[in-house]
């Protein structure tokens, strides 16, 4: 099994709601909201189109193309048979199985009593979780903190509530050599601390970090909840990968420092967790007086998500605590057998004249392609960042889908990160091979 890029899902609704922005039939005043004004173009609607458009082998979007575990398949499907319960509406701020067993769980990781009802919101993915905390939290005139690289929905849901965003990047540690793996990439304190103003409202980091690997070492998060502590602000902190980490790096909860579960509302995704991105079950969890705010647009947008999926992964849930901190845990299985796809996938960058970056966590790593001189003739693409030329050759040329860093980097810093692109191993050894064919034979034939 190889998996290659498919036309169903996103590449057919793309075409449609692209023609229809096109056709105003006979409306002749301005339709769209100056809130959207912008935004339209999106790096997983493109690349996933392209993708698919030349069936490329695919370590481009971030999803397994491997089932789910077992126990949580079964699940899913007991969950459907379960009577006519699983298949009408439940809570709206989360199944109760759901959001018992969640703060269950997190309670014992974050050190503290986690109220299922007060403290926990069940949304549609980690997505609509951070929809409905930038709705719910940022006004005109708030400025917001990004750490760069930055997952990209993060800009344009700043921008939808109004606020500003404020950038500061994390960067290669200056004269430590060959950049060789995502702890070498740091945030100045310095240049952190400058971004702070009375108008900051929240700070949003992701750790592990997709696209880079980086997993915030305590001390560095100390030094952001200093700043937080300091400046009254908000800490949306989107851990949507938090149980995928490598050669012992450990993942700290942001919330679990003191004076920091008060203002922080962590980002979690079952998607990522149980290798399940199409069930679109994600949550925010955080202090209840931040919590009701999210609740507010929730139950005025979603109002709630799909019961049997919620319920199978509360089963999922109560599973893993049950085992955790063994063998049988799902938490410890997938980073372990994800480790090995990732030496494999490092050494076979290498081995081409690519200079992988090697992650302390997540399911991506991104390679430094500056030496490689590809001649990219493409006139359609001459007007792009040098990296989305890149993926876009490589994709239509030798039918490789990947994705160019950039797009995680805002409009002023683009630029300078032109140089990287990403690849997605969380896949089949049998997907990273025809992956490595295609780089070896390429290097081969120059
Ligand atoms: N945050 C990050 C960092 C991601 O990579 C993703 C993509 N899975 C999301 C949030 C959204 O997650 P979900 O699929 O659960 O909506
Ligand atoms: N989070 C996934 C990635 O980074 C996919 C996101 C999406 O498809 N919208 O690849």
């Amino acid at each position: 099994h190889v998996e290659r890029a498919t036309v169903d899902g996103p590449s057919l609704s793309f075409g449609l709601v692209n023609a229809s922005f096109r056709d105003k039939g006979n409306m002749s005043r301005k339709l769209h909201a100056r809130r959207i004004e912008g935004i339209d173009k999106n790096i997983w609607v493109e690349f996933s189109q392209l993708a698919a458009d030349y069936k490329a082998v695919n370590l481009g979007q971030g999803f397994p193309d491997f089932s789910p575990p077992h126990f949580i398949q079964e699940a899913f499907c007991k969950a459907l048979n379960g009577g006519f319960s699983k298949h009408q509406y439940t809570r709206a701020f989360g199944h109760p199985n759901l959001v018992k067993i969640l703060a269950k769980f997190f309670s014992r990781i974050v050190g503290r009593e986690i109220d299922p009802m007060e403290d926990i919101l069940v949304s549609v993915g980690a997505y609509q979780a951070l929809f409905c905390t930038f709705q719910a939290l940022i006004d005109e005139g708030d400025e917001v903190i990004i750490v760069e690289p930055f997952f990209d929905c993060y800009q344009p849901m700043v921008m939808m509530a109004g606020g500003t965003a404020i950038y500061v990047p994390l960067k290669p540690r200056e004269g430590c050599g060959p950049v060789l793996s995502s702890a070498d990439w740091v945030l100045s304190p310095e240049e952190l601390a400058s971004k702070f103003s009375p108008r900051t409202k929240a700070i949003v980091i992701n750790t592990p970090n997709n696209p880079l690997g980086k997993v915030y070492q305590q001390e560095e998060l100390h030094m952001i909840a200093d700043l937080c502590i300091k400046h009254d602000v908000i800490c949306i902190s989107d851990e949507v990968y938090e149980w995928l980490t490598y050669d012992g790096t450990k993942h700290v909860k942001i919330a679990s420092l003191p004076g920091m579960w008060e203002r922080t509302v962590t980002i979690g995704s079952a998607g990522k967790t149980f290798s399940a991105t199409g069930w679109k079950v994600g949550w925010a969890m955080g202090p209840g007086h931040i919590l009701k705010h999210l609740k507010t647009v929730h139950q005025n947008s979603v109002y709630h998500c799909a019961t049997a999926a919620q319920e199978a992964v509360a089963v999922g849930f109560q599973r893993e605590y049950d085992v955790f901190g063994t063998e049988g845990s799902y938490f410890q299985q997938l980073p372990k057998h994800l480790h090995e796809k990732r030496l494999r996938l490092a050494d076979c960058l290498k081995s081409v004249g690519l200079k992988p970056v090697l992650p302390q966590g997540g399911y991506f790593m991104i390679a430094d392609i500056s030496n490689l001189n590809v001649d990219l003739a493409d006139p359609s693409t001459k007007d792009e960042p040098y990296d989305y030329r890149f993926v876009k050759w490589l994709i239509k040329e030798k039918g490789l889908a990947t994705i160019p860093v950039s797009a995680f980097f805002s409009p002023e810093h683009k630029d300078e990160f032109q140089k990287y692109i990403r690849f997605c191993f969380v896949k089949e050894d049998s997907t990273l091979q025809a992956a490595e064919d295609i780089l070896r034979q390429w290097s081969d034939s120059k």
